[in-house]
Parts: C-alpha cells; sequence; structure tokens
C-alpha cells in the first residue's frame, strides 16, 4: 500500500501572534513551528496500516526551506520519505493543486490529511485534491482500517455514527480519535537524516489570491473581582452591564 501524507508546518499553539508589513504577512520571527496536530494523527495512522502489511508512506509538505527541520520529524516518527513542493503558499486551492500535481504521478492508494490545519483552518485542502483528482473524499474519520484495496472509516454524524467503505485510491482526512501520535524515538531522529527529502518546484499558475491585511481579535478587558457575599452587585453586572439575561 502507498499512502501519501499531507502536513502542514504550522506554529505552535502557545505563539504569540504578530503581523509584519503594514499586518499583510504573519511574523515567523521567534516562532517555533510543529507538525499540524490532525496530521501528526493521519501519519501515525498510515504508519500503523501499513507496518503489518507492507508499504510506503510519504509526506508532502507545500512550504519553504524552514519547514525542512519540521519535515524530517515526521521522518523521525517513520515516514518512508518526504517531498517538498518548494514555495510560500497563499491559500488552499494552491496547497491542494501542488499536492494533487505531486500525487498524479505517484500510484498512491490512499491520501491523508487533517481535518483542518490549526492556523489558517481552512478544512478545504482535502477535498480540493480529491476533486482535482477524481477521487472519493472521507471527511473528518475518527477509525480508518484498510483491507487489500477497501477502505473502510467511521465518522461522526449528528446523533450517531457513519460507516463508510469505499475501494481505493481515495482521500481520507483525520479527526482527532484516530489514534494517538506517535513520539519519535532515538532510532527514528537518527534514521531521519538519511532519509530522502526530495524538493520540487511549485506549479505557480494557481496563485489566485492574497491578503489585504490582519487584524488581531480585540484585547480582552480585564477581570472584575466581585465580593463573594455580594451576589446582588453580581446579578447587577450580569443583567444591566453585559445583558446577559
Ligand atoms: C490568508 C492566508 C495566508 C497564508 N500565508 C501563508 C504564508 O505566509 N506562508 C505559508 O507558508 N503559508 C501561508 N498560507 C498557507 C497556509 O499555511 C496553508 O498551507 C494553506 O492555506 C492551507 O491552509 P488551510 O487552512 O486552507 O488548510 P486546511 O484545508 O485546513 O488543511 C487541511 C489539511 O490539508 C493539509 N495541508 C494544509 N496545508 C498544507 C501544506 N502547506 N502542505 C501540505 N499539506 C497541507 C494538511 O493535512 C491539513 O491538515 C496562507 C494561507 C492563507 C489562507
Amino acid at each position: 500500500m502507498k499512502i501519501l501524507v499531507c502536513v502542514s508546518v504550522v506554529p505552535d499553539t502557545t505563539t504569540k501572534i504578530t503581523f509584519t508589513d503594514g499586518n499583510t504577512q504573519f511574523n515567523k520571527t521567534g516562532v517555533q513551528f510543529i507538525i499540524n496536530p490532525y496530521d501528526e494523527l493521519a501519519l501515525t495512522r498510515a504508519l500503523d496500516i501499513t507496518e503489518p502489511i507492507g508499504g510506503t508512506v510519504t509526506v508532502i509538505t507545500v512550504g519553504e526551506a524552514d519547514t525542512e527541520p519540521v519535515i524530517r520529524k515526521a521522518l523521525a516518527m517513520g515516514a518512508t520519505d518526504a517531498i517538498r513542493v518548494d514555495a510560500n503558499p497563499s491559500d488552499g486551492m494552491y496547497v491542494a493543486a501542488q499536492i494533487a500535481e505531486q500525487a498524479k504521478s505517484g500510484e498512491y492508494d490512499m491520501i491523508l490529511t487533517g481535518r483542518e490545519s490549526i492556523d489558517y483552518n481552512g478544512g478545504q485542502v482535502q477535498g480540493l485534491i480529491a476533486e482535482m483528482l477524481n477521487w472519493p473524499l472521507i471527511n473528518v474519520a475518527m477509525e480508518l482500517d484498510v483491507t487489500d484495496k477497501k477502505v473502510t472509516a467511521v465518522r461522526d454524524i449528528d446523533g450517531g455514527r457513519e460507516t463508510i467503505s469505499v475501494n481505493t485510491p481515495v482521500v481520507v482526512s483525520a479527526q482527532k480519535d484516530l489514534c494517538e501520535p506517535r513520539i519519535p524515538n532515538m532510532r527514528g531522529i537518527m534514521m531521519a537524516r538519511s532519509k530522502p527529502l526530495n524538493v520540487v518546484s511549485a506549479e505557480d499558475k494557481y496563485n489566485y489570491t492574497s491578503v489585504n491585511k490582519y487584524d488581531l481579535p480585540p484585547a480582552k478587558s480585564g477581570v472584575k473581582m466581585i465580593d463573594a457575599a455580594n451576589a446582588e452587585e453580581l446579578i447587577d453586572l450580569l443583567h444591566n452591564t453585559e445583558k446577559l439575561f
């Protein structure tokens, strides 16, 4: 089985967000980057599926050279090899188109993504890849199994769960209950240094959008302490100032 896992390199969740160039660029200075947490799950499940039955797991990132330390972490987790499409991606459409271009020549049985990236939260790359390749999509899978060429996944739906089977090739996006993410061990870290990380050029024809500006959310107001014995003041604040009831 050949699996392609899409890995988005995102700021650590504790990052203090700032912008440059008149609020049009995210300021990467001093930011710690990590594998998008949903992509860690996708990668872990891909490894769990291929290890008993044989196969390869290739990770792909659309990003600049500064994403390579994070790609090496994906290799340390156990991926066979990696592709970096050399670009500064502008939106999900651009990312999906680059990945679809690479997938066309890869003869993959399955493409795994996260359900969304935790930076721009588009939740769109998986659907766009599936459409571009004319493959089925199972979105937001919380269980995923493969038997021969058949993929079975379980999804949460309103008031219950849905179990779906499709034949490969298929795109599947990972939801948080899929598995526990693997932590690279020392052997994996050592081996990752010599695994292939192939850098390929991007197709630039998919650059459709540009950012006008970013705005930070308004600063939160401070905490107002109310004496526990003074319930009337609390009720007055909630009713007349905050108008919660
Ligand atoms: C307004 C805007 C500005 C941006 N500016 C920059 C920038 O300055 N520099 C920059 O590097 N990126 C930038 N990006 C790209 C961004 O980091 C994402 O790679 C891209 O937009 C997809 O994000 P999304 O939220 O649509 O992904 P989603 O659709 O939420 O992602 C779903 C899944 O797709 C896969 N995926 C998403 N992105 C990638 C990727 N890049 N490579 C491989 N797999 C991926 C992952 O598996 C992910 O879990 C920008 C995006 C937007 C919308």
